[in-house]
């Protein structure tokens, strides 16, 4: 039956000889791609003792070095029916386990050299563990592919094709399952939005189990038949060397979350202090790549600027979250606002609303409501913020298992409530920040920690931050400011007040500075905002 099957992955067929990934074992065709996924897939079947390939939305986990048998493992599940679940290689193993365990997976894939990490947890958890070993010159083996059954229409849309836990930081990481329909619409308004075109070579440095690194830069090339250069883990050095090569396939996009650029920057400083290196820097950069995106957390705008500076581009920021893959992006032409997230992407409905609770009931108050093709504005209150809500096939079906959650995560119209405070002037979206943890109340005002943290790193001492809202009994919340220093500065409350006065609003301007080394950031450069509250507030 060919009811599962999505156009995600049998384009791959039409790209046949090639080149669709160069990892540290060298060059992958599409069809060699595509063979070692189907043999995948009778394994995956032959395991789970189903005829073949008629999973139904079983989960399958799997375990793989960040190359081409991550590829050919997500197709596998797909090619049986299954749905695909990612597992990080740098997770402990309780989290590991977590995933396993939360995701009910029938079976979990691992690559040698992972097997002997995951085969304990596996046992443990009554769940089989189906080795795999990627072996290369797999496109000898053509007669496989006239086996596949091609997309049959309408039907494989509604079945679950992933199940991408979210980055846990406002709480226990959720399992939200995006069905085939939801991932091609993510893929497909990206490769519209960003003109992605099959003579695309991407470099891919990210972690592969959330949305930035599954999605926008691998499933993108791969849909449109381009390369996708993928390095094991992320390394500035060997970012800068591929960005700089001369051998082809040259690098023409590239895409990273803020503390990535910010770690090329530092690495560029060290090392390419020559104004000829510099000089050439910026000519290959602007000579070869076409496009440069930053995403997951807020951009910096220092970080923009310094970027812009070095290699002649201004960094693309764009907005999205797990359940709703991408929703706003700057323009890849015309002009990218420093601080905005840009307009809805081609699909994209979203709204900017306010909560109103009177007498029992709930209603919504609509600020800003706007798809591509524009943004209309409730006469008032152009520039109020309040929450970004989302609508369109790319978003989600539900957190796996967590029907009340699902509920709650959507208005009684069915619009996707992100829990981000957005506000939308000048033409364009900007993100305040998550509104649990991100809107710190203080007196009567709202402040976004966001914007505090863009004003802050302003400051010459300061290089990171994080703006954190502790309890305070006369105030409801203070303003309290973790800052990272340039090596060998110091900063004191009096110091920051005298040079944020004629800048920063009186109530906004941290009355608290907690100097640490570093700012914790997850891989994803993503704050956790409870967790340094709960560290330099303990209740
Ligand atoms: P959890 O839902 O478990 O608390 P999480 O929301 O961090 O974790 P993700 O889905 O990976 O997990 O991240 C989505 C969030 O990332 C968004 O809700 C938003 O707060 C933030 N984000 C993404 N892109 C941007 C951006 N360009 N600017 C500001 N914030 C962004
Ligand atoms: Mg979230």
């Amino acid at each position: 039956s060919s009811h599962h099957v999505s156009p995600v992955f049998t384009r791959a067929l039409t790209f046949g000889d090639k080149v669709a990934v160069v990892d540290q074992n060298g060059e992958h065709t599409y069809k060699e791609l595509f063979c070692q996924s189907l043999r995948l897939s009778q394994e995956i079947c032959r395991v789970l003792q189903c005829s073949s390939r008629d999973l139904k939305e079983e989960r399958i986990s799997f375990l793989c070095p960040n190359d081409a048998s991550y590829v050919v493992a997500q197709w596998a599940s797909w090619m049986s029916g299954g749905i695909a679940v990612p597992l990080y290689k740098k997770h402990p193993v309780q989290q590991l386990e977590y995933v396993i365990e939360d995701s009910q997976s029938a079976l979990v894939i691992a690559t040698d050299e992972y097997v002997g990490k995951i085969s304990p947890s596996a046992e443990k958890l009554g769940v089989p563990v189906l080795p795999f070993r990627f072996r290369s010159n797999g496109s000898a083996d053509h007669t496989a592919v006239e086996d596949v059954p091609l997309a049959s229409s309408a039907s494989w849309k509604d079945r679950g094709a992933m199940i991408i836990y979210t980055s846990g930081t406002t709480g226990r990481p959720k399992g939200v399952l995006s069905t085939h329909e939801n991932v091609q619409a993510v893929t497909t308004g990206l490769v519209e939005k960003w003109e992605w075109k099959k003579e695309d070579v991407i470099l891919h440095v990210l972690p592969l189990h959330h949305v930035h690194g599954v999605i926008n830069k691998l499933l993108c090339p791969l849909w449109v038949g381009a390369t996708c250069i993928m390095l094991p883990e992320f390394s500035a050095q060997m970012v800068w060397k591929k960005f700089l090569s001369s051998q082809a396939p040259r690098v023409s996009v590239f895409m990273a979350v803020p503390t990535i650029y910010a770690k090329l920057i530092e690495y560029y400083d060290e090392h390419f202090s020559q104004p000829q290196v510099q000089d050439f820097v910026r000519a290959f950069c602007q000579e070869n790549i076409r496009l440069m995106v930053s995403g997951s957390a807020a951009l910096p705008v220092p970080v923009l600027k310094k970027w812009k500076a070095i290699t002649g581009h201004t960094l693309l920021e764009r907005y999205g979250m797990t359940e709703i893959g991408m929703a706003l992006s700057n323009p890849l032409h015309g002009v990218r606002v420093p601080g905005s997230v840009g307009t809805p992407l081609p699909g994209v409905e979203v709204r900017i609303a306010s909560e109103k609770v009177k007498g029992g009931g709930r209603s919504y108050t609509i600020h800003a409501q706007g798809d591509e093709h524009g943004t209309q504005v409730t006469p008032g209150l152009e520039g109020q913020e309040g929450e970004l809500l989302v609508r369109g096939s790319s978003v989600f079906r539900e957190y796996w298992n967590r029907p009340k959650e699902t509920r709650e995560a959507f208005t009684p119209d069915g619009w996707f409530r992100t829990g981000d405070t957005a506000a939308y002037h000048d033409g364009v979206y900007w993100i305040k920040g998550r509104t649990s943890v991100d809107i710190i109340k203080n007196g009567g005002f709202k402040i976004s920690a966001l914007e505090v943290e863009r004003q802050l790193l302003a400051h010459p001492h300061i290089t990171d931050v994080a703006v954190i809202g502790p309890p305070d009994v006369v105030w409801g919340q203070r303003v309290s400011a973790v800052v990272q220093l340039r090596r060998g500065e110091m900063l004191s409350v009096k110091e920051l007040k005298e040079w944020a006065r004629d800048t920063m609003a009186p109530y906004a301007i941290p009355t608290e500075l907690i100097v640490v080394e570093e700012i914790p950031r997850n891989q994803m450069g993503k704050v956790n905002k409870k967790e340094l509250l709960q560290r330099f507030y303990p209740a």
